[in-house]
């Protein structure tokens, strides 16, 4: 196999995700030596040129210990309290740390809805960049302290990916407790093979990571993949390895075993990588094989190609589209309501205006507003205004 593998430090801009396992020991706190050896890892890529940004987990736990909580799952209140006090600790643990580098560190707290609404996704962008441009380190978690069951992301895998692609980043790095994806769940199967290097997220792919992770255990392979997809979609490349090594970042840059996810040979265009990224969608259209063809085509999705349609959104929305299998083809933000886009499925676009009374868009996901899963093709799309808005 052809490899694209570059060297991390080759990389213009790379997010590290690192799992609280890493950063904080149930009993004895946090793990400073580790923490001092990633700095000093983080100071030598700066050096040779590489923006670094880091995705930190670790204000739950850290949080349990600071308040010497039992073990075993916390409630919401709790868990949201420990993560008030393990952030701030968190924090200032990457700050020192990060100083005796000669390195500031720039706190982000994000909710769901900070990458989710296209506004605050730009203006949350903005803080990074900025933050990038006058050499700080943005050292990013969720908002544990507000963010409840329904309205999370409730892994910081997905969210370091979300980070990825807001920060144009072009390498994810997910340091955790496993060394990369394997063909089976090793601990199920001793057959399970280690891969090196992925050239696409497969649906095979997919199923090498396990069902679903469970409420309780948070990120798993299932999320990793998850972030596989977000990341590469975008044209950043990813990597999962262990971060049970002290400089675990020197550790794959000398050879250390690692998983590669390619980026995207296509990489979607800002405002697509938002769509493809959106991590709740709030319906679902059943297309069909026709329908299903020309969105492969990079075709826009007329009403008359639409079988089915599920879930209550609004105009603007994002929406998954269903192929005849069954499996989601493309995602993109809805032309219509859903009562309206049920009303119209299956019809022709020429009788939109019978049906709904006003003369409504031809199609029910126009092509610059959708990404293709798989086979994205790169169209041309016409300026962002929101964009622009939010640098004015
Ligand atoms: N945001 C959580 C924390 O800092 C961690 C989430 C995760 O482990 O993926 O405690």
């Amino acid at each position: 196999m052809i490899s694209g593998r570059k060297a991390v430090s080759s990389h213009h801009r790379i997010v590290i995700k690192i799992g609280s396992a890493l950063l904080v020991d149930r009993r004895s706190g946090l793990k400073s030596a580790w923490l001092e050896a990633i700095c000093a890892d983080i100071a030598a890529l700066r050096a040779k040129g590489t923006d670094v940004l880091v995705v930190s987990s670790g204000a739950i736990a850290l949080g349990r210990t600071v308040l010497d909580l039992p073990p075993g799952a916390l409630k919401l209140e709790a868990s949201q309290a420990a993560a008030a006090v393990g952030q701030i600790a968190l924090a200032r643990a990457w700050a020192e740390s990060l100083s005796r580098q000669d390195i500031v560190a720039g706190q982000i707290l994000l909710t769901l809805g900070d990458t989710e609404e296209r506004r605050r996704y730009l203006n949350a962008r903005a803080t990074i960049n900025q933050l990038l441009k006058i050499g700080a380190v943005p050292i990013i978690n969720e908002n544990d302290t507000v963010a409840t069951s329904e309205i999370r992301y409730g892994d910081n895998d997905r969210l370091a990916a979300r980070v990825a692609t807001m920060a144009g980043a072009d390498l994810l790095i997910l340091l955790s407790d496993i060394d990369g994806l394997y063909t089976a769940p090793p601990h199920l199967d001793p057959q399970a093979k280690f891969l090196n290097e992925i050239a696409a997220i497969t649906p095979e792919i997919e199923a090498m990571a396990g069902g679903a992770a469970s409420e309780l255990s948070r990120g798993g392979m299932r999320t990793k993949i998850d972030a596989g997809k977000i990341a590469t979609a975008a044209g950043c490349a990813m990597i999962i390895a262990s971060g049970k090594v002290d400089h675990p970042l020197r550790a794959i840059e000398t050879g250390a075993r690692s998983s590669w996810f390619a980026p995207s040979a296509s990489p979607v265009t800002a405002r697509k990588t938002w769509i493809a990224g959106q991590l709740q969608a709030s319906g679902e259209l059943y297309v069909d094989a026709g329908a299903q063809k020309a969105l492969g085509a990079g075709k826009s999705l007329l009403p008359a190609g639409v079988r089915k349609v599920l879930g209550h959104f609004h105009r603007g929305d994002t929406v998954a589209i269903i192929g005849i299998d069954g499996r989601e083809v493309a995602r993109g933000l809805a032309s219509y309501d859903a009562e309206e886009a049920r009303q119209i499925a299956g019809r022709r676009s020429g009788e939109i205006e019978a049906l709904l009374g006003y003369a409504g868009r031809a199609a029910m996901v126009h092509r610059d507003d959708m990404v293709v899963s798989g086979a994205v093709h790169a169209g041309q799309e016409h300026e962002d205004r929101e964009e622009d808005a939010a640098h004015a």
